[in-house]
């Protein structure tokens, strides 16, 4: 988007009634199969995308919309499945005063038409263990370190879809995933996640509350510190891969302080959604 049209106001995007229909150069045309509300603030969106050529887990897509007089907004959005096939799902937290998410959480229906580029990034992205998928070739560039995931609120989406990709796999590597969300209510496929969790063998995983604690929960919702991310996260003695998502404040504080806990900086990969 050129400076002139990113200072347009937020309602010409969401207005977007038409999109168009024709895929242009790199783009595809995605048709919404479905929305529903993953939490109170967020939708998760399935599409079904025309040409799309699959995509590994943690990669991202571009959205464009196009309102009917021509102006465009494009944003990036993770997506939270991976593997061959045409089906793409999306999950989007709304911003109050942003100019695309509230249109896609609350306006987007079944049948509408959005365009798509990708898949995009090649760096944030984890595969299955090609040797424990029974291919004796890749035994020598095997990585069989842990994996520690790290999410911040919509940064969940990437890491769910590694760690549900680790799970269909059955990859043996261990996992475990710290994600921070304001409340219970707010814990993106939080069925999902129990379900990995509840299978040990796939996910560890460990929720901080920022604002609102279950029931009875262990300690009083708070951000997360540097105590706790050290006392959550896979010791930087066992050299995890490490992948953090979320809100650039919170990628960029939480990536320091695994360097200053020892994790080394080339082994910590990181997807940064913007806000501070
Ligand atoms: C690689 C990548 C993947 C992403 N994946 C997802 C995803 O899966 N789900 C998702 O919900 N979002 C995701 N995002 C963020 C998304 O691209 C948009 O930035 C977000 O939806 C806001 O767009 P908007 O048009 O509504 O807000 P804008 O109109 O762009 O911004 C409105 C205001 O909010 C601020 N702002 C922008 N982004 C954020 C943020 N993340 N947190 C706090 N404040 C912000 C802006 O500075 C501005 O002041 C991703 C971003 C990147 C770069």
């Amino acid at each position: 988007m050129s400076e002139a049209t990113a200072q347009t106001t937020a309602p010409a995007a969401a207005s977007a009634a038409a999109v168009l229909a024709v895929p242009r150069s790199g783009w595809h045309v995605a048709t919404v199969a479905s929305t529903r509300r993953e939490t109170p603030n967020a939708a998760r969106i399935e599409l079904e995308v025309d040409g799309w050529p699959g995509n590994a887990a943690g990669q991202h897509l571009d959205v464009r919309l196009t309102a009917p007089d021509g102006y465009t907004a494009t944003r990036s959005y993770s997506i939270a499945s991976s593997g061959t096939g045409t089906h793409v799902t999306l999950a989007v937290d709304k911003l109050p005063d942003g100019e695309v998410s509230p249109y896609l959480v609350d306006e987007v229906r079944a049948g509408d038409m959005l365009e798509v580029h990708g898949p995009l990034g090649a760096f944030f992205v984890w595969a299955p263990d090609a040797a424990a998928a029974g291919d004796p070739a890749a035994d020598a560039t095997r990585d069989t370190r842990p994996v520690q995931l790290i999410a911040g609120g919509s940064g969940v989406v990437p890491l769910f879809a590694m760690a549900a990709a680790h799970d269909a796999a059955e990859d043996p590597t261990p996992f475990r995933l710290l994600y921070s969300v304001r409340s219970p209510d707010d814990v993106y496929f939080a069925d999902a996640l129990r379900r990995l969790a509840a299978a040990s063998a796939s996910l560890q995983l460990d929720l901080v509350y920022t604002r609102r604690a279950p029931e009875g929960w262990p300690s009083p919702p708070a951000r997360i510190t540097r105590d706790v991310l050290e006392a959550a996260v896979i010791p930087a003695a066992e050299r995890p891969r490490v992948f953090v998502c979320g809100s650039t404040g919170f990628v960029e504080r939480v990536a320091d302080w695994l360097v200053e806990l020892g994790h080394d900086a080339r082994s910590i990969r990181t997807e940064r959604y913007g806000g501070t």
